[in-house]
């Protein structure tokens, strides 16, 4: 059986506001009060795992030794299937490049998600027009906690590469991903269908019934 959250404050390990806030509102209706690695000064771990468990148990881990507390961590990214599962733990990596703006000094990095969504396509396309376009999103949702005990929860959405991009809603690589049973991408889903379905949503409701089962969440 594995552990369970005790009402402690739980960590949540990211420096994304983002992501605090959405996993933050996922966990306030079970009583679990949460607090980021951002704000109690944790450094971010490298992230050096070759799978998606591994690196949201390093993170969950390190957070949870420096903080004294349980920790939660995630980690995400597509994996394609003619690609052999690329770019799958290297999703962002795919995504850094660098801008010149001209004049020394003002160069800066950022992510251009056009531009990994480009790399996928390039090397689909390679592979000639019937090349099989499925893929899929994985989210692994990992808690660890001070003592070194751990619980991993792992969600996934198939669907099938599209080109070209379309859509305006979403991030990262959603206007390119066409989620089975839909003909909409996950950038023309609205928010709450994309929720539904998504692969986070799916590692949650692994953690809820997990972590929490019987309570209602009201
Ligand atoms: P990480 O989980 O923050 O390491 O980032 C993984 C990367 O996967 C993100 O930066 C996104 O580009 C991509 N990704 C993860 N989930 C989604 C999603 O729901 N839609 C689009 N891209 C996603």
């Amino acid at each position: 059986m594995t552990r369970k959250l005790d009402g402690s404050k739980l960590v949540i390990a990211t420096h994304n506001a983002g992501k605090l806030r959405e996993i933050s509102a996922l966990l306030a209706p079970f009583g679990v009060d949460c607090v980021s690695a951002g704000d109690l000064g944790l450094p971010e771990p490298d992230e050096t795992g070759t799978t998606f468990v591994e690196n949201a148990l390093l993170k969950a881990h390190a957070a949870a030794t420096a903080a004294g507390l349980p920790a939660l961590a995630d980690d995400s990214g597509l994996s394609v299937t003619a690609l052999g599962g690329r770019p799958g733990v290297y999703t962002a990596d795919w995504a850094e490049r660098q801008w010149f703006e001209g004049e020394p000094g003002k160069d800066y990095k950022g992510r251009d998600w056009y531009m990994a969504m480009g790399k996928v396509e390039g090397l689909l396309s390679q592979q000639g027009p019937g090349v099989d376009r499925s893929c899929w999103f994985t989210s692994v949702l990992a808690i660890a906690w001070p003592d070194g005990t751990e619980a991993v929860y792992e969600g996934r959405v198939d669907g099938t590469f599209t080109w070209p991009p379309r859509g305006t809603m979403g991030f990262g690589y959603d206007p390119a991903f066409v989620p089975n049973g839909f003909d909409k991408s996950f950038s023309e889903l609205a928010l709450e269908e994309k929720q539904r379905i998504s692969h986070r949503a799916d590692a949650f409701s692994k953690l809820v019934a997990d972590q929490f089962a019987g309570q209602t969440g009201a």
